[in-house]
């Protein structure tokens, strides 16, 4: 039975929380062997999906089984770390129909159910009338899981499609159509938090493509105020890889819908910072961690902006800093990144 969650400070919700992940103990990397998802429609449902990886009670299973509950357990860690989710909150998750989305709306009703909090889930997608864009799909799919959900039925297609020149790239202006649509959509729905699918690769591409195309250091964040002000945007797969994702949705049989009815070209700078995340994470997967480490861990006083850190006019300090300064000399690295950079997973 659920502890009253008023009963308890909010350290011993974390740490509620905490335990009961904990015994959830997971290695993704065990579950390397899998096949990914693919954008072709599956038809099974999800508890199909399930007994067919627990039926043989063999490797597959036992892989499909540490799996998921890495996907579940970095999940809890994201939400609780950044504070996503709290007591009484309405979450609208936002769904697609692509593996991410399948994958965050089954990790959180999983977390609500073990968590000592109480939270409400409501999926809502948006049908942008794309040529072929499979209507039944989700419908039939959430009622068969019993979730509560908004279909919001609106024409950003055309819109899209009027206003962009032929060959011009429709992601963008199609994002931003559809960001004010879900924030109007969760002030109706009476949402305090929504929910989107990205992942840790979204955010490590996302980081490299403001570095080297946007002359920014910036990336999307687990957690954010909206621009409209009046929503919280969270992200919780903010710590899961795109590999076990894939792996994990391709196990559970989603009817995944692609986001490429529009004709859409591939966002090739987005692929060229994919392709290159991918290649080292084979060949140097320390770099990744240790990319995702940095971004939790940033000195302003060591970079270059002037808007973070007051350069012209700041005083001495009593003592020297802890870590020593770099005036004369370049940082050396690590000797041991892994003890002393990386600082999770
Ligand atoms: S692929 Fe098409 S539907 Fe998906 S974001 Fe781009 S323009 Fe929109």
């Amino acid at each position: 039975m659920k502890k009253s969650p008023e009963a308890l400070a909010p350290s011993e919700l974390t740490s509620e929380l905490t335990n009961q992940l904990a015994n959830e103990s997971a290695a993704a990397s065990a579950a390397a062997d899998l096949p990914e998802a693919s954008a072709s429609a599956h038809t099974a449902s999800a508890p199909a999906a399930r007994q067919r990886w627990a039926a043989p009670a063999g490797e597959t299973s036992r892989r499909f089984e540490i799996l998921e509950k890495s996907i579940r357990r970095q999940t809890g860690k994201a939400i609780m770390e950044f504070n996503m989710i709290e007591e009484g909150d309405k979450v609208m998750v936002c769904l697609s129909g692509g593996a991410d989305s399948y994958t965050m709306l089954d990790t959180l009703r999983y977390l609500q159910r073990i968590a000592p909090i109480n939270f409400e889930l409501i999926a809502v997608n948006l049908d942008q009338k794309q040529p072929g864009f499979p209507e039944d799909v989700l419908p039939t799919y959430l009622d068969k899981i019993g979730v509560p959900y908004r279909i919001v039925e609106q024409d950003t297609y055309s819109i899209v499609k009027d206003k962009l020149a032929p060959g011009k790239t429709t992601c963008s202006l199609c994002s931003r159509l559809r960001r004010g649509i879900l924030y109007r959509t969760a002030k109706e729905v009476g949402a305090t938090k929504i929910a989107l699918g990205h992942h840790r690769d979204d955010i490590l591409h996302t980081f490299m493509l403001n570095m080297f195309y946007a002359g920014t250091i910036k990336t999307m964040p687990p957690k954010l105020i909206a621009d409209d002000g009046q929503n919280i945007v969270i992200r919780p797969l903010a710590y899961c890889r795109e590999a076990d994702i894939k792996k994990y949705a391709a196990a559970m049989q989603y009817p995944i819908i692609p986001c490429n009815l529009c004709g859409s070209q591939p966002n090739l700078q987005r692929q060229a910072m994919r392709d290159m995340l991918n290649e080292w994470e084979k060949s140097k997967p320390l770099w990744i961690k240790s990319m995702i480490a940095a971004m939790q861990n940033v000195v302003p006083s060591h970079m270059m902006d002037r808007s973070l850190f007051n350069f012209t006019s700041f005083q001495m300090e009593a003592g020297a800093a802890p870590e020593g300064d770099t005036l004369f000399d370049t940082d050396e690295a690590p000797s041991l990144p892994g003890q002393n950079v990386i600082k999770f997973m």
